[in-house]
């Protein structure tokens, strides 16, 4: 504990010494412990000590800068309280994204659309034209050419450890790259703090092992908000290929050439568009249903199962091609996409071909035969852009890099399940699974729900009063107590259901709203003026959960006293979803339990978790929705109310 900053709070002892003995058994940790208990001052305590002492290193991944910053910001607290001659050794260092560290890409849109790959090459050709002629980029330029800023620079970033975003500012001042800095100040670090992407991409992760000079058994991995890593995983490995994307095939062609493929003598915008027809007919044919009067309609599903060699079958056919001239016109397709790469790296642009992608994704799509994917065609946005996709079922393919780690902490406020998060990342049999409940009081904290209202949706079109009664509730509430007040819906549909000028009427109060296409920017400031009615009269906001405000921002005392919860966040029956169900339930026999239930409550949790952010935080949260009985094991503290506007105000005036 000697490394610990703070005086301990409840549990966080026990917290430091589990996964200290983690660490020196090799072993995975699964941790869950509440929002508010400090866990991440603990990990960092409990792995700094072990890294000290067994000449380790440590790999911090998190998914939201903030994140990232509280890590640093622990450090520097650890670091204040240590003796003075461990100070220098207390070094550790955040990097983003290659989009976010580029000075060139911070000043060009193009490039700042770039993806890791596409930047890297971009990035190696600047370096060789600075090695090669007078050109290439200035901020690379002054890094091997000015000693004495860089030696500057080093310094100040040992002395302060700055968060990354004002890394990057200082460094913009001084035309340095931070990307290029950073690489040599990570081979001082004991810990580096990356986002998920360092470590699940092959090709990043041998960069980052190349800069740390380590192996991965040398180094600690430690999760922060663990319970998105799967889903984030399923994206990554996920591929997909859209109407859109075709299209811009289609205009790349026209400017870079359209070359005959393959002995087929197809162009390639022939071939695109023979695609484009075939995901629209797929679409059509799985997606829409046909009514009684002929006409498809549109709007009962987005997405359907594919046949798993329909996709092909239909280019082989229309196209009147063999599949070996099919694996022919794929190859082809890379090659000539690698020639626009260069030739756009030649012109110092982005080098980016979509031609290469569209090449990429059938290379996958036609080798693809494992179960644990599923072939679907989507069309989630009105019929506009249609796609096919190849969605992965199974995280653990992409997560196997985890067990060569010398250990692994996994944590989150919301992992129950634990054993659903060990087996959806394949983690090892004895991985340790640990929760600690909340330390703060209980009594702070109250959760209560109505056996009147739903967001069932075959209750809610059969009752057309239960709308009315939420809004009912929602509007009583906010009109009854001048505290700020939140109110969650499952989704951005649901919320756009009640989102009319005159049920906002009925709230006496001023209304925000976060949009679901809002920039962070723009929610940030919206986030910031519905704080401030906190100490004043009271604002109500509308939001959802699983979404940025329910999973990610602090409301501490008067800034959040009450959280209307609209319905239960089942996910949607999507065939997505269904293909989720029937894998889990293949696999571990818990198809609802792993992939409806746990996910459900994780999303309730989070946006409860808002309301109680230290020990001296109260906050009352409402449930308008009889299922949430159902959610009991996961909301010990749950009690149905009789009387809501009663019940809130005994609470308040307790
Ligand atoms: S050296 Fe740095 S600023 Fe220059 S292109 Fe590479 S990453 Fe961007």
């Amino acid at each position: 504990m000697h490394l610990f900053p703070y005086q301990p709070r409840k549990h966080q002892t026990e917290i430091i010494q589990l996964i200290s003995e983690v660490l020196s058994n090799h072993r995975h940790l699964v941790l869950e412990s509440g929002t508010g208990s400090g866990k991440t001052v603990c990990a960092l305590t409990a792995a700094l000590e072990y890294a000290l002492n067994y000449d380790k290193k440590i790999v911090y991944i998190t998914r939201t800068n903030s994140q990232q910053q509280q890590v640093l910001l622990e450090l520097r607290a650890i670091r204040e309280h240590a003796e003075e001659s461990l100070k220098p050794r207390l070094f550790g260092v955040g990097i983003q994204g290659r989009a976010n560290m580029c000075l060139q890409a911070r000043y060009n849109t193009e490039l700042s659309q770039g993806t890791a790959e596409e930047l890297s090459k971009f990035c190696a050709a600047e370096k060789k034209k600075v090695h090669t002629s007078r050109k290439g980029c200035k901020y690379y330029r002054n890094v091997i050419e000015d000693e004495e800023k860089v030696e500057e620079t080093y310094r100040w970033v040992r002395e302060k450890l700055p968060y990354v975003e004002d890394f990057i500012e200082y460094c913009d001042r001084k035309d340095l790259c931070p990307y290029e800095i950073n690489k040599e100040l990570i081979r001082d670090a004991i810990l580096v703090v990356v986002p998920y992407i360092y470590v699940f991409n092959p090709i990043i992760r041998n960069m980052l092992l190349d800069w740390l000079s380590r192996d991965e058994d040398d180094l600690i991995l430690v999760v922060d908000e663990a319970h998105n890593l799967p889903d984030y995983l399923r994206d990554l490995f996920s591929s997909q290929l859209s109407y859109w994307m075709l299209k811009a095939c289609i205009e790349e062609v026209k400017t870079y050439g359209d070359p005959k493929v393959s002995i087929s003598q197809i162009s390639v915008s022939k071939f695109c568009k023979t695609l484009s027809e075939i995901i629209r007919d797929l679409r059509d044919t799985y997606v829409y249903s046909i009514l009684e009067d002929g006409i498809r309609n549109r709007n009962d599903k987005q997405d359907a199962f594919l046949p798993s060699h329909e996709f092909e079958t239909e280019i082989l056919s229309r196209l009147s091609i063999t599949s070996k001239q099919l694996d022919q016109i794929i190859e082809d397709l890379l090659v000539f996409g690698e020639k626009i790469q260069e030739y756009k790296q030649q012109q110092g642009k982005l080098p980016r071909s979509y031609v290469h992608h569209l090449g990429e994704f059938l290379e996958f799509w036609m080798n693809l035969e494992s179960e644990q994917y599923a072939k679907l065609v989507v069309d989630a946005s009105n019929g506009r852009n249609p796609r096919i996709e190849a969605y992965c079922l199974d995280p653990s393919i992409g997560a196997s890099v985890i067990k060569k780690f010398h250990a692994t902490i996994h944590m989150s406020g919301t992992l129950q399940p634990l054993e659903e998060y060990r087996d959806s990342m394949g983690l090892p049999g004895d991985t340790i699974l640990s929760s600690f409940p909340s330390p703060f009081p209980k009594e702070n904290r109250r959760i209560l729900y109505v056996t009147d209202a739903t967001t069932k949706y075959d209750e809610i079109i059969k009752d057309r009063d239960i709308a009315g009664r939420i809004e009912n509730y929602i509007s009583s509430v906010c009109n009854t107590f001048p505290r700020n007040t939140m109110v969650f819906f499952p989704s951005f549909n649901i919320l756009s259901m009640f989102q009319s000028k005159d049920f906002f009427k009925k709230i006496r109060r001023s209304v925000y709203v976060e949009e679901q296409k809002m920039s962070q920017s723009a929610l940030m400031d919206l986030v910031s003026d519905f704080k401030s009615h906190g100490a004043k009269d009271g604002a109500t906001m509308f939001s959802v959960m699983g979404g940025r405000i329910s999973e990610g921002m602090d409301f501490p005392a008067s800034q959040l006293e009450i959280a209307l919860i609209v319905g239960i966040p089942y996910p949607k029956p999507t065939a997505r979803q269904r293909g989720l169900q029937h894998y889990y339930e293949m696999k571990f026999r818990k198809g609802w339990e792993y992939t409806v239930e746990a996910p459900t409550a994780r999303k309730l949790v989070q946006s409860i978790g808002r309301l109680i952010r230290d020990e001296n935080d109260r906050g009352i949260a409402v449930i308008l929705d009889w299922r949430a009985k159902r959610f009991k094991k996961y909301l010990e503290d749950l009690r149905e109310s009789k009387d809501l506007i009663k019940d809130i105000q005994k609470f308040i005036e307790n």
